[in-house]
């Protein structure tokens, strides 16, 4: 089976400047992994008329299907819809469906009092051979194309807000099921785990044998980040129960490879596999939280229905706020300092004492850029894992920048956690 490319271009000046991140072609992409379209090529452009042009052209040599987000706003820097009549050889015209949307988005939704300006309403035209797709979230409505390239195949074309979530809702509710109708697709099947406490490198070595066995049609990848490695296998096929069971068999046999230092078998974060190990065993957690400032918290609070389990945390921030509410000793904090493992332990303690639960995590440490010692460089963090019957500690030596150290600390301390539970 032929495969089936695809090209994202996504037009804005803000792409370009770095102003705006462009979040619009990795969900994309991520969305036409899963059905089976190959994303051969992303491009980013200008708000300028011969470059989107251009793209176009480029574009088309390459890919079936071209999708292309952003400069569908009400203003004058937004030129895609002259630029798509103009490429398409059509005329706009006004959409009386679209038309009603808009007035119906911005009376009884936005409750915006007064008729409808100009540019509004201007939204409601589109090129007169373009097939509209329905925008629920927004005033500009998707526009699809049908068009030969170059080499006379039929080429699609898809222009998109640049709004995310109305681009994304377009993606999943319109643009996918067509897709789904015009073209048969093939099968691709990725399986992901994760794993903690090993570089890559380390990884990559217990891994070499497997992966040098593995067929021509199943990839390895490697994404390190945040002390972690996810490994994603991919495949691909005809039959997606055929290739299914492939990648299948080949998880089962690389998982067996890691059992030392695997944390999940599914690509999911540290937070939702500590709130389901609470869940699973019906108990509770609290933070004690120096250096990583509420992190931690803000981490395990992201998971829906984390009140099950997670009580509080205390952001002891200051020596004042570790002696006052967490009974950390003064003298400890004389004699060995704020970030040492004597002072993650009181912390424990007294978040265990104080917030009656029946876990605890505790960090301290030297974020940076300033404030490190030869003895204490930038970058040490004690972390402190608990229970009322024990606890156990784990020194770290960070070397980023402060915002990194953070969430290295805040994910290194879910691990340790992690683990004292599994083992407690
Ligand atoms: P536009 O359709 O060009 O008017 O874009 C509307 C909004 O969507 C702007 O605030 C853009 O910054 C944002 N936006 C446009 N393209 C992208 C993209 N590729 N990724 C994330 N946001 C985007
Ligand atoms: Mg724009």
């Amino acid at each position: 089976m032929n495969q089936l490319n695809a090209s994202i271009i996504t037009i804005g000046d803000e792409l370009l400047i770095g102003q705006t991140i462009d979040t619009n072609s990795a969900f994309i992409a991520q969305e036409f992994n899963d059905v089976g379209i190959w994303v051969k090529r992303r491009v980013a452009v200008g708000d300028n008329f011969e470059d989107i042009w251009n793209a176009l052209d480029e574009e088309s040599g390459q890919s079936q299907i071209i999708i292309i987000t952003g400069g569908l706003g009400p203003t004058a820097d937004d030129i895609t819809k002259p630029l798509l009549c103009k490429y398409f050889g059509a005329e706009l015209v006004l959409n009386e469906e679209v038309l009603k949307h808009v007035e119906y988005l911005f009376h009884q939704v936005f409750r915006r009092p007064g008729p409808l300006l100009k540019r509004n309403i201007m939204q409601a035209e589109v090129p007169e051979n373009c097939t509209v797709l329905h925008n629920a979230l927004g005033t500009a409505p998707g526009m699809w194309f049908e068009k030969d390239n170059q080499k006379g195949e039929k080429t699609i074309f898809v222009s998109l807000p640049g709004v995310p979530h109305e681009m994304k809702g377009l993606i999943t509710n319109e643009v996918i099921p067509r897709l789904l109708q015009e073209f048969t697709m093939p099968a691709i099947v990725h399986r992901t785990a994760f794993t903690a406490g090993m570089g890559e490198s380390g990884v990559a070595e217990i891994l070499q044998d497997f992966e040098n066995n593995l067929p021509e049609n199943v990839k390895l990848a490697y994404l390190p980040s945040y002390g972690m490695v996810k490994l994603r296998l991919t495949a691909r096929g005809e039959n997606k129960a055929e290739v299914e069971a492939v990648v299948s068999r080949y998880f089962d046999e690389m998982q067996s490879y890691l059992k030392d230092i695997l944390v999940s078998n599914q690509d999911e974060p540290m937070e939702e596999i500590i709130g389901k190990l609470l869940k699973g065993k019906n108990k509770t957690l609290a933070t004690a939280e120096s250096c990583t400032g509420g992190y931690i918290a803000h981490l395990i609070t992201t998971v829906p229905g984390s009140s099950q389990y997670f009580k509080g945390t205390v952001v002891a921030y200051s020596n004042e706020i570790k002696m006052k509410i967490l009974d950390v000793s003064e003298q400890t904090l004389t004699e060995k300092g704020a970030v040492s493992e004597e002072i993650v332990q009181q912390m424990v303690k007294g978040t265990l004492d104080r917030l009656n639960t029946d876990y605890a995590v505790a960090t301290s440490g030297i974020m940076g850029p300033d404030g490190g010692s030869i003895e204490k460089p930038v970058g040490t963090v004690w972390i402190a894992a608990g229970n009322k019957n024990k606890i156990i500690t784990k020194k770290f030596h960070f070397r980023f920048d402060r915002q990194r150290n953070i969430q290295l600390s805040a994910i290194n301390a879910l691990n340790l956690l992690r683990i004292f539970i599994l083992d407690n």
